[in-house]
């Protein structure tokens, strides 16, 4: 059916905004975007703020629909494995899947960022930058802006609005000053803290460029995602207070001796890591649940600012952009019925996005505690002989949350019950020859139906 002209404003031009208003502009809608922060590509980000991304099936999903993916190669480095960093500098390399196609994407924030406002600008949308929302009328269909420059306030009028203004959404805390808004936020202890590994001499990487490297050490870890620059973006995440922590790394000795004992190899690398450490923020985790999403088939919360999650399971921009897919795709079957598509988009992704939110914490226990764990390891092979042997019902919680496209809460209950198996083969061996593979077998055919999934 023809689209009804309407006028669709967004609030934020981060990762989520620009994407679901390019393929909304597609559809024929008039659609604006007020963005806080002026137009990163004229004015220079603030330091600490261009942490790379890992994009995998459901972000390119939604990029492939949207026609930009293609065109993307160009920005990103393919990740095959976790490259495990030990204390005395050994390496070891955990692949993610057993198929060439099992990789993941780093990608620079700020580059997607660009090239997703560039798409947009091309379709029609209209960015408005430096323009903060600062309230909402819900009863008389009005936000509130103000102009970060000058200070003046004005209202613009609305048909429908929608938050995709992060986890500390502005729109949402409108909503949460009605009645029965569920809310809930979990900071975690830990913060984390931008640093480079600049290109090495000759202009190449200085580690190995299709990984994902990890130094796990315990209650704290460092990671780092290769660049196309030849550069690898890193972070630090350390607990805020306590032992280990950014409280006590307060001087560029302490930083210096920090990593000269605890990450040699990579401090090594970082000739700059002193004055980037000081000039680096440490940012703080959240994990906000909260509901309804929307008021009255005219307001909606999408991405971050519905159900920001820890970054753990690299998740948060593939799970905002599978939101934008659900919703489009809900657009395309009821037509501007905005009650409707705003009703059951909560209901197909609010049970995910919470499974997710889930899984994201496991996944920081996983990676800061028990990647570099030898028993881990040693599961972990278990864990891909299972999927050769029984490759429709035995996938891994991992290739289930970033290779396919199986809804969350599936990979999140199909996990638990993988673990179970798991933990109970592995309980006495210690090499796969010693598999029972006939338990195996039942375990499997008893717990896990055949994998649907696209
Ligand atoms: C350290 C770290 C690593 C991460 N790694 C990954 C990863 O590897 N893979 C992955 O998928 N995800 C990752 N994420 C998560 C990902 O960054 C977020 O899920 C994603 O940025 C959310 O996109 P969004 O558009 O919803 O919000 P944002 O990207 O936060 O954009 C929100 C926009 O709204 C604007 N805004 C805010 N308030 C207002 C207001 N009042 N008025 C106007 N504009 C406003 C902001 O300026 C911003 O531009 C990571 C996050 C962190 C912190």
């Amino acid at each position: 059916m023809p689209w009804k002209a309407e006028t669709i404003t967004l609030i934020g031009a981060g990762l989520n905004g620009p994407l679901l208003a390019l393929e909304l502009a597609k559809r024929g809608f008039q659609v604006e975007i007020y963005e806080r922060r002026p137009d990163m590509r004229r004015v220079p980000m603030s330091a600490g703020r261009s942490i790379n991304l890992a994009l995998s099936t459901r972000g390119i999903y939604a990029l492939t629909q949207a026609g930009l993916w293609n065109a993307m190669q160009r920005i990103v480095i393919p990740m095959k494995g976790r490259m495990m960093h030990s204390t005395a500098s050994e390496i070891t390399f955990q692949p993610y899947g057993r198929n060439e196609s099992d990789f993941i994407n780093s990608i620079s924030r700020a580059e997607l960022n660009i090239a997703l406002m560039n798409a947009a600008e091309e379709r029609g949308v209209k960015i408005h930058f430096q323009k903060r929302c600062v309230g909402i009328d819900f009863k008389n269909d009005v936000i509130h802006l103000q102009d970060e420059i000058t200070g003046e306030a004005r209202s613009v009028r609305v048909n429908v609005v929608i938050g995709c203004d992060g986890s500390a959404s502005a729109v949402r805390g409108e909503m949460l000053k009605r009645t029965r808004f569920d809310f809930s936020q979990q900071y975690l202890d830990y913060g984390y803290k931008e640093l480079t590994i600049p290109a090495a001499a000759g202009g190449k990487h200085a580690l190995g460029a299709n990984a994902l490297h990890i130094w796990p050490r315990g209650n704290y870890m460092l990671i780092a995602l290769p660049n196309v620059d030849q550069t690898f973006a890193c972070i630090l995440f350390l607990p805020f207070e306590g032992k280990d922590s950014f409280e006590l790394l307060g001087t560029p000795r302490s930083v210096a001796g920090f990593f000269e004992s605890r990450f040699p190899d990579a401090g090594a690398l970082m000739p700059d890591l002193v004055d980037n450490f000081f000039a680096n923020p440490v940012g703080s985790m959240v994990t906000i649940k909260c509901s309804p999403w929307q008021v009255e088939g005219k307001a909606l919360l999408l991405g971050d600012a519905a159900h920001a999650i820890v970054p753990f399971f690299g998740q948060g921009i593939n799970c905002g952009f599978e939101d934008c897919t659900v919703l489009l795709e809900l657009l395309d079957r009821h037509g501007a019925d905005w009650s409707t598509v705003l009703g059951e988009f909560e209901i197909a992704r609010k049970e995910n996005t919470d499974a997710i939110a889930d899984l994201a914490i496991e996944n920081f226990v996983e990676m800061r505690d028990r990647v570099g764990d030898p028993r881990f390891l040693f599961r972990k092979k278990v864990e891909l002989a299972l999927q050769e042997k029984f490759p429709d019902r035995f996938v891994p919680k991992y290739s289930m949350v970033t290779f396919l496209r199986v809804p969350y809460a599936t990979a999140l209950k199909r996990g638990q019950a993988q673990d179970r198996i798991l933990t109970e083969l592995c309980q006495d061996i210690d090499g796969l020859n010693q598999l029972n593979w006939s338990k195996a077998g039942k375990m499997i055919y008893q717990l896990l139906t055949p994998l649907e999934c696209s």
